[in-house]
């Protein structure tokens, strides 16, 4: 049987899993039905033949125990009736013989002689008797001195003649007379004379024949037959089916003689061997058995032919349904049959459609994963993409038709402060920017008809700060037309800032440049001054005029270090690197710087080192670093404050330091770490943001370095390092200038 578990069924041939209640396998077309059927129809039969043979089984059993016991009852109980009646008319019989004999028993003779004599009386007797066929007397010694046949013979030692002699009345069993030459039954009685004396003996037999005749044929079939038997089982009687007086002694011979007893009704082999039923009764005198007995076989034969009829009824009915067990059997398992072949058809169309739907599904299964990877790459795509877009310093935004927020980027997050995982934001609640009347119309304007705008140079102010913005919007389409709007806000303040600063310094630029020949003109001509007015002191000789020159020649000399101080800042010359004393540099630059306007609030103090080294450096970057920076604390000391600056060489190193600290304002936290961008400004219009971005790559050109710390209120420290030898050149190597 294949093995049908939940769903499938394995095909034992070939090991491939089939659907269950497939009627064969679809891979090498072994059929799984074909033995269900053949048990099927096996079943069938058996169980139609069982329900058939049940209630004869039964029938069977009834007939034969219950109704051949009863009937065996039946006959052994007319055996035993039989018996009973025949042993009581052969009882009475004897009974009325002897009183037969007793008639002429009590006749009494005077002598023996007498007897002779009076012969006559016992003819006649023999004639008046029927039942009787022989009479003889003899006397004591035993001799026959009558007879009703003539015989001589001497009875003196036998046993009739012995028991008569003692006065009783004998009755012998049936025997072979040697004096008669035949069967016979004898009854004797003594005879007597007046005084009672036994004087002979009277000797009768019974006329067999007649005696035979008595004993009724039982007339049950032809088995059935009465007769006599004596203790050895001699026949006394004839018997009807062969066993002969005297002479058979049966079965008897060979098995002890069943018949013991008073009387019985047994089954048992009888003389010829046959097995009978039988039925006897006991003569207590002489001790003879009567038995009556029948052949088992015809005393049942109406019992088996009744178990033959049913046999053959059962034969006839078990053929019969047998076959039509077989014929209904095959209808039932045909109709399966064509039933299962029409499911099969059914089956091989669901398994043909199986395969094609394997087929199928393994196709999905790829595409499947074909569209899990693409999803991956696309995920992937799409937090590439997003990255990108947060990545980018504009805000953007997407919004639907009805203003609410469905995308903003990092950007736009950090700059309009949207709060983190809040939902459904309409715009105008993160902005009031977007309810300015232009960008609000320029919106649903996109919505509307479908075209993008830009704003440019657009000026807000957010949160109090001034803001210049490009905002530009376009439009997010689908089937059904525009569903969203995408925002692009562009910070541009900084850049415009950038440009009027740009604008300044090209301003600066050239003011300086006019400046530049400016100096140059005033110092030749400042030259001439200073050297008349340094003749003329010597050669006066009034010493009010002598002062009066001095005092001019000093502010001459003022013009001309001031004019050289700006000679020397604005002079744009290619790096030239020279042996620097950082400390003389430092008092140059302070004298230079504390007679303008700006540094008239400012007191300067000095801590420079005495020992510091000369450094190779280019000159000019290192005043112009000097410069911005003292400029820078000046500006930002309001009021009045002081400016420190201090040099020491850095301990086990090769390095210097130049610490300018000043007492000014402070820088904030936030604008720290922007102070070193290009046009970083706070001054407004005042300022190019240019003075520490151009100082810090002087300084890295020197491979050093600038750190500033401050305090808002306090003041600014701004620390300069730099390497006491430039890289490949050491100091002794430079051109002094
Ligand atoms: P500018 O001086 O033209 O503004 P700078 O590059 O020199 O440009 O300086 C940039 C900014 O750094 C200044 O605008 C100012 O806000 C700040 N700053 C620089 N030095 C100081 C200082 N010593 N104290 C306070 N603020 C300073
Ligand atoms: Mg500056």
């Amino acid at each position: 049987m294949q093995n049908r578990t939940e769903g499938i069924i394995v095909c034992e041939k070939c090991g491939k899993e089939n659907y269950a209640y497939a009627t064969y396998c679809a891979y090498c077309g072994n059929s799984f039905y074909k033995d269900i059927y053949k048990g099927l129809r096996k079943r069938n039969v058996f169980v139609t033949l069982l329900l058939f043979f049940l209630p004869f089984v039964i029938l069977f059993y009834i007939v034969n125990y219950e109704v051949s016991a009863n009937f065996e009852k039946h006959i052994k109980t007319s055996l035993d009736y039989s018996v009973e009646v025949n042993a009581r008319i052969m009882k009475s019989f004897l009974e009325e013989r002897e009183k037969n004999l007793l008639s002429i028993n009590q006749i009494e003779f005077s002598d023996i002689n007498e007897i002779k004599r009076k012969s006559d009386t016992f003819i006649q007797f023999l004639k008046n008797n029927e039942w009787f066929d022989f009479i003889a007397v003899a006397d004591t010694d035993g001799e026959i001195i009558f007879s009703s046949i003539p015989i001589k013979a001497n009875i003196s030692n036998r046993e009739y003649f012995k028991k008569a002699l003692t006065g009783e009345l004998f009755n012998s069993s049936i025997f072979y007379s040697d004096i008669l030459h035949r069967n016979a039954l004898v009854l004797s009685a003594p005879l007597f004379n007046q005084s009672r004396k036994i004087i002979g003996v009277v000797i009768v037999s019974v006329n067999l024949t007649k005696f035979y005749s008595l004993i009724l044929d039982l007339r049950m079939g032809k088995t059935s037959e009465i007769f006599l038997v004596d203790e050895q089982g001699k026949f006394l009687s004839p018997s009807k089916l062969g066993g002969e007086v005297l002479k058979e002694a049966g079965y008897y011979q060979k098995e002890p003689n069943p018949h013991q007893g008073e009387g019985k009704v047994i089954t048992h082999r009888d003389y010829r061997g046959e097995k009978v039923l039988c039925a006897y009764r006991r003569f207590s005198r002489p001790n003879w058995y009567l038995v009556s007995e029948i052949d088992i076989k015809e005393a049942l034969a109406p019992v088996n032919s009744l178990k033959r009829i049913i046999l053959v009824i059962f034969i006839i009915f078990g053929t019969f349904l047998f076959s039509s067990a077989i014929f209904f059997s095959n209808q039932i398992t045909n109709l399966l049959k064509s039933l299962t072949s029409n499911l099969k058809s059914a089956f091989d169309d669901i398994s043909s459609k199986k395969a094609l739907i394997d087929k199928i599904n393994v196709e999905l299964r790829n595409k499947l994963k074909e569209c899990e990877n693409l999803s991956k790459k696309l995920g992937a795509s799409e937090r590439y993409i997003k990255s990108i877009i947060d990545s980018i310093t504009s805000a953007m935004l997407a919004i639907d038709k009805n203003h609410f927020i469905t995308y903003y980027n990092n950007f736009a997050k950090n700059f309009f402060k949207i709060p983190d995982g809040k939902k459904n934001l309409n715009l105008f609640e993160i902005s009031p920017l977007f309810a300015d009347e232009e960008i609000k119309n320029k919106i649903e304007g996109v919505f509307t008809n479908n075209i993008s705008f830009i704003i440019e140079k657009k000026t807000v102010v957010i949160d109090g700060n001034s803001y210049i913005l490009n905002i530009s919007g376009f439009p997010v389409e689908s089937g059904e037309g525009v569903h969203s709007v995408a925002l692009l806000i562009n910070d541009i303040t900084a850049y415009e800032n950038m440009r009027t600063q740009m604008a300044d310094y090209e301003k600066l630029s050239a003011l300086s440049q006019l400046a530049l020949g400016a100096a140059h003109e005033i110092n030749n001509p400042l030259l001439g001054i200073t050297s008349f007015l340094e003749m003329l002191i010597e050669e006066e000789v009034d010493i009010e005029k002598k002062t009066r020159a001095k005092e001019v020649l000093e502010n001459a000399y003022r013009i001309s270090e001031t004019i050289r101080g700006l000679l020397n800042f604005a002079r744009p010359a290619p790096p030239k690197f020279t042996k620097v004393n950082l400390n003389d540099l430092i008092n140059e630059t302070i004298s230079f710087l504390h007679h303008q306007p700006l540094f008239k609030k400012i007191k300067f103090q000095k801590n420079l080192s005495d020992t510091l080294p000369p450094i190779t450096a280019d000159i000019n970057q290192i005043r112009q670093v000097l410069v911005n920076i003292l400029l820078n604390a000046a500006q930002a000391i309001e009021d009045k404050g002081t400016i420190t600056v201090s040099t020491s060489k850095i301990k086990f190193e090769d390095l210097v330091e130049v610490k300018i600290s000043d007492t000014g304002v402070g820088i904030p936290e936030e604008n720290l770490k922007r102070i070193f961008e290009p046009f970083f400004t706070t001054k407004k219009g005042k300022g190019t943001g240019l003075g520490l971005s151009i100082s810090l790559t002087y300084i890295k050109n020197h491979n050093g370095n600038i750190i500033i710390s401050s305090k808002v209120g306090e003041g600014t420290e701004v620390k300069i390092t730099l390497p006491i030898r430039h890289e490949g050149r050491i100091a002794s190597e430079v051109i002094d200038e």
